[in-house]
């Protein structure tokens, strides 16, 4: 019963100009209150298109959220399309006016005639108040259990009424819903196909919960979700069951839950140890650096790195041998071993990593076509070292050679004797 579908208005969704985040956002806010979308549709500012999409969605479902063309101006026109297809006379609302005028009045403002359209709302409609805006959301019903709710486009103010106004009253309309919840394992280091294959008799037997493969640069996520089928008491049981059976088969390939950074893991493991990192980047360009900084806090185990981009910063600032450069290439498992070797000794760390590849589109050759990396990391003496071929762009190889960075020194890490 707790099923819906939203309807995102505004042309320049159809443009591709501005992605449809309220979609996405609503989706996901939606599902955390126990509220599936059953489908998502976007039209254009556009009366007819406004329309159809309003009264089919209603037809099908009977619960529409609409965002977008709620403003002042001439095409924002969801207000008047949708009261005339649910047949209601729009109207003054007192409250609405006020607060519409009280917000031009704190900001200094004049208040176009156009803005006291805003405070006219479909007859018997639930306003929604928008503290962050002038267009209020609306709430109207029709009928036992069907219903439409009509939000602003701007995010930020969709999003406040959303969280104050909306969902309280969804809760009351959706008693007897139970939550959808999704937890996501973040594996690293093996390819979906594998990953699928090694766990296909747990996935066999996941029902009630699907699970779902979504590869990335930053590896391959497994995605739990109960749909609404276990209710609030057993939910989370099922996940940790069905997370523990995953682990057994490919735990050494997971590093983290749900929106971890494999660099957040990274750093916890060498700051747990008191191991101070250096980095030789060549074709990430310092990406790795950046990877491992976002988070505050990077002071406590990296000392920094050398973006060693041409030959010359390889050999005088990293010490890579002229001849190595010259008989094996810049991209090379001697070189990236010199690489590594080079920034731990001369930034007097404990380990260090290091990045040399062919990043494209231009510079491949036969044996080393655009993708080939070679990552080496070092820690105290030892040194590893491997060939990577990444598919994918520029942006996609050097995303994934900064990600197999990572995993290789978290590899180096935890081999490590105790
Ligand atoms: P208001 O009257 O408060 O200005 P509105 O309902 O008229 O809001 P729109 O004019 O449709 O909203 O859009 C306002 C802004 O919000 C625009 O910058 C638009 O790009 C953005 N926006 C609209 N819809 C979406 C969406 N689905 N996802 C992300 N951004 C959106």
């Amino acid at each position: 019963l707790s099923v819906v579908e939203l309807v995102t208005i505004g042309t320049e969704l159809l443009l591709g100009e501005t992605v449809d985040s309220n979609g996405a956002w609503l989706a996901r806010r939606l599902a955390v209150a126990g509220i599936r979308v059953a489908r998502r549709t976007s039209v254009g500012d556009n009366a007819d298109a406004i329309r159809e999409a309003v009264r089919d969605a209603l037809e099908r479902t009977g619960r529409v959220i609409c965002t977008g063309g709620l403003g002042p101006t001439d095409d924002d026109m969801t207000r008047p399309v949708v009261a005339r297809l649910l047949g209601r006379p729009l109207e003054p609302d007192a409250r609405t006016l006020e607060d519409v005028e009280a917000r031009f009045r704190r900001r200094g403002l004049v208040m176009a005639e156009r803005n006291r359209a805003q405070a006219d709302v479909p007859r018997g409609a639930e306003v929604l108040r928008n503290r962050r805006g002038t267009a209020p959301g609306l709430l109207m019903e029709d009928g036992a259990s069907r219903w439409v709710v009509l939000l602003p486009g701007v995010p930020h103010e969709m999003r406040t009424i959303v969280e104050e106004e909306l969902l309280p009253r969804l809760e009351v309309r959706l008693a007897d819903r139970r939550p959808i919840r999704s937890r996501t394992l973040r594996t690293s280091g093996i390819a979906e196909s594998t990953l699928a294959e090694r766990v296909s008799d747990v996935v066999r037997d996941a029902a009630p919960l699907t699970v779902a493969f979504l590869p990335s640069f930053a590896g391959t996520d497994i995605r739990l979700t109960s749909w609404g089928e276990l209710d609030a008491d057993s939910v989370d049981g099922a996940l940790d069951a069905m997370e523990r059976a995953l682990r057994d088969r490919v735990g050494d390939h997971v590093y983290g839950l749900d929106g971890t950074d494999l660099a957040e893991v990274v750093a916890e493991e060498l700051a747990a140890r008191d191991t101070r990192l250096a980095l030789a980047e060549s074709c990430t360009g310092g990406l790795l650096a950046k990877r491992l900084t976002d988070a505050a806090g990077a002071s406590r185990f990296l000392i920094g790195g050398v973006v060693a981009y041409s030959n010359q910063v390889k050999r005088e600032l990293l010490g890579v041998p002229a001849h190595v450069l010259e008989a094996e290439g810049a991209v090379s498992e001697e070189t990236a071993r010199a690489m590594a070797e080079g920034a731990r000794r001369v930034l007097s760390a404990d380990a260090a990593v290091a990045i040399t590849g062919i990043a494209g589109p231009e510079g491949g050759t036969a044996d080393k076509p655009v993708g080939t990396v070679w990552i080496a990391a070092a820690l105290a003496e030892r040194v590893t070292a491997r060939r990577f071929l990444f598919p994918g762009e520029r942006d996609e190889v050097r995303q994934r050679s900064a990600q197999a960075a990572l995993e290789a020194l978290l590899q180096l890490l935890r081999s490590e004797e105790p």
